[in-house]
């Protein structure tokens, strides 16, 4: 019979040994490697023997320096065999593989993403649903600066066109204070920007009745505005992803207004024509759902709105399919993505109504991305002239900006705003006389839109 039952080697968390070697500066570099494979699940062990994989953080600074580093990287090899050398000596890695060859990675000082990668290739995190980002076959490391936080698993909603829940189960959410100390460990890795995310966030803590738990000597509801608010609390930025429009989540909007969490709503509508909500088993009141709209942004004016739609879906008239374009018009929402209907295998939706040509499909979803992309466009304008504040994903540096306006030799970066999630939605090019560093946030004056981004300068940090 199959053994289906996984071995103790293959649950247990993978296990690194660590060596430090050097000044306070590689300390702080360790600390920060070491924070960060913690906050992925590995277990930091003092042997080399009782470890998986061994990291030697060099120090080249004299030559007895570079050999107590030569030193520790040949014992790590001697009594592990996998080792992954990282700090000032990785500035010449010919000096440390001349003599171990056999070493599995080098790289330089205060190169953390790499080092982690290089871990990570060399021993994979283990794939926790609850704590993962991803699952195991899509692992991608995102910029130390910002980080994905992962609040529950499964759906309790049936949408008709959707398996998540036939593939991942019912809401399964973790408990406040375990959410809210993987946010307090992310942070002190330093990560700037927290994005919530779940199948459902605003269903967050309904499977455990919102128990609470025990949090830094209080008690957090298992609720997503309790648990909205603690993030808040934490100093980070806190983006909230998929959210599911209930009525409560009208709640979290006040939080926004106040600068607790990012002024930003991540909520895919899906589609505005009643019986196109009714078969997708979503909730169809939309004129209610402009009202509300209005209301969020009454109370938070700089609310960014994204939302995503489905056109095509099976039934979907010429008539359904206006009524979502005059709903945009009125609902005039910031970011929009926009997916031609898939009869994904398993869906409900495939038996539920007549399919809806492709080239149909196709046609209609060029007409709402021209119709909204003349909204988005306008929304953007209206940031010109604002200041923003700006967080840095990339810099470039010695080139010159396009508006020039920082002058020669200007720092050319690019960043979002507040209301911009990394991947998904707009940037904003900054120049700047100062140097800038990723993950800074600055104060930016913006200068000018083009279609999906803005440009301004940095004006204050
Ligand atoms: S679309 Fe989202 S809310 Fe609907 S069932 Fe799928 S995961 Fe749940």
């Amino acid at each position: 019979m199959e053994n289906r039952h996984p071995s103790p080697q293959a649950l247990r968390a993978p296990r690194v040994s660590f060596v430090s070697l050097g000044c306070p500066k590689a300390l702080v570099d360790s600390e920060r490697i070491i924070t960060r494979l913690r906050a992925e699940g590995y277990e930091l062990v003092r042997s080399h023997s009782g470890a998986d994989l061994a990291v030697v953080n060099t120090c080249g600074f004299l030559d007895s320096a570079q050999a107590e580093s030569l030193a520790a990287i040949g014992q790590a090899l001697n009594e592990n065999g996998k080792v992954i050398v990282t700090g000032c000596m990785g500035a010449e890695p010919e000096k440390i593989t001349a003599r171990y060859p056999g070493v599995l990675a080098i790289t330089g000082p205060q190169q953390y993403e790499s080092v982690v990668a290089a871990v990570h290739r060399a021993l994979p995190p283990r794939h926790d649903p609850f704590v993962d980002l991803l699952p195991p076959e899509g692992i991608k490391l995102t910029p130390r600066h910002y980080a994905y936080l992962k609040i529950s698993e499964g759906c309790n909603n049936r949408c008709s066109f959707c398996i998540i829940p036939k593939l991942r189960g019912n809401l399964i959410s973790r408990p406040a204070a375990d959410v809210l100390r993987e946010a307090e460990r992310l942070i002190a890795a330093g990560v700037k920007e927290l994005l919530v995310i779940s199948q459902d966030t605003s269903a967050y803590g309904s499977d455990l009745n919102y128990a609470a738990s025990a949090w830094n000597g209080c008690e957090v509801r298992a609720k997503f505005l309790d648990l909205a608010r603690a993030l808040g609390e934490l100093g980070a930025w806190v983006r909230l992803h998929y959210v599911y429009p209930y009525p409560h989540v009208d709640e979290v909007v006040p939080l926004m207004a106040e600068g607790k969490v990012l002024p930003y709503l991540d909520i895919p509508f899906q589609h505005a024509a009643p019986a196109v909500l009714r078969r997708m088993k979503r909730p169809a009141a939309q004129e209610k759902t402009l009202q509300r709209i209005a209301r969020w942004r009454e109370i938070c004016p700089d609310l960014t709105i994204r939302s995503t739609f489905i056109v095509g879906f099976p039934g979907e008239s010429e008539e359904d399919f206006r009524c979502l374009l005059d709903w945009l018009d009125a609902a005039e929402l910031d970011r929009v993505g926009c997916f031609r209907y898939e009869p994904v295998a398993g869906a409900l939706a495939n038996e539920l109504a007549a399919a809806v040509p492709d080239a149909v499909k196709e046609e209609r979803w060029h007409r709402f991305m021209g119709h909204q992309q003349a909204i988005s466009a306008r929304r953007l304008k209206r940031r010109v002239g604002t200041r923003q504040q700006v967080i840095i994903d990339e810099v470039h540096t010695g080139a010159r900006s396009r508006s020039d306006t920082a002058g020669a030799g200007a720092t050319v970066a690019k960043g979002r705003t507040r209301g911009d999630a990394p991947q998904i939605d707009g940037t904003v090019h900054v120049a700047s006389r100062r140097p800038l560093r990723r993950g800074e946030i600055a104060t930016v004056r913006i200068e000018r839109a083009d279609e999906y981004d803005l440009h301004g300068t940095v004006v204050g940090f």
